[in-house]
């Protein structure tokens, strides 16, 4: 039941992060009880190793909290990436009922996957905030819609 209500709602990064922290914090129970007995019974070589392994796991702990972020935010960049298009020397992405939206930076997207939003600076002509690249995207008519591949029929 778990894994569809999963499937229907995909959890946020947050949510994630707390359980991953939580499986965590389980076995670092489990080594401080073992760590205990350890010191209680005298064995200190063996007290010694089991706090060793507590600070590498700790490390462990910190990379993959970092990796998760990074494999959430890859994820995200993906998802965008499979509803972006090129079109009028710009990207635009279609909306869940099929509408575009844009236009955006391509120099931006191709370099550095981001999506920046194109500045109008005339009826046509379009500006990146942050290169300062200007694209020419035709005519704009038709292209916000789902038949954009045929807006120059429009013209
Ligand atoms: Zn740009």
């Amino acid at each position: 039941m778990e894994e569809v209500r999963d499937a229907q709602h995909p959890r946020t990064f947050s949510q994630y992060g707390k359980e991953i922290t939580l499986y965590f914090m389980a076995i670092f129970d489990e080594i401080k009880s073992i760590a205990s007995v350890l010191q209680e019974a005298g064995k200190i070589e063996q007290y010694r190793q089991i706090l060793e392994v507590q600070s590498q796991l700790l490390q462990m702990q910190n990379d993959l909290g970092k990796i998760s972020r990074e494999n959430y935010e890859l994820k995200e960049k993906l998802r965008t990436k499979e509803n972006i298009v090129f079109q009028n020397n710009v990207y635009w992405t279609k909306g869940t009922t099929g509408e575009m939206d844009g236009p955006f930076c391509s120099r931006c997207w191709d370099k550095n996957r981001d999506l920046l939003r194109a500045q109008p600076i005339s009826e046509t002509w379009f500006q990146c905030p942050e290169c300062k690249t200007q694209f020419d995207v035709g005519s704009t008519r038709g292209i916000r819609t789902h038949a954009a591949t045929h807006h120059d029929d429009h013209i």
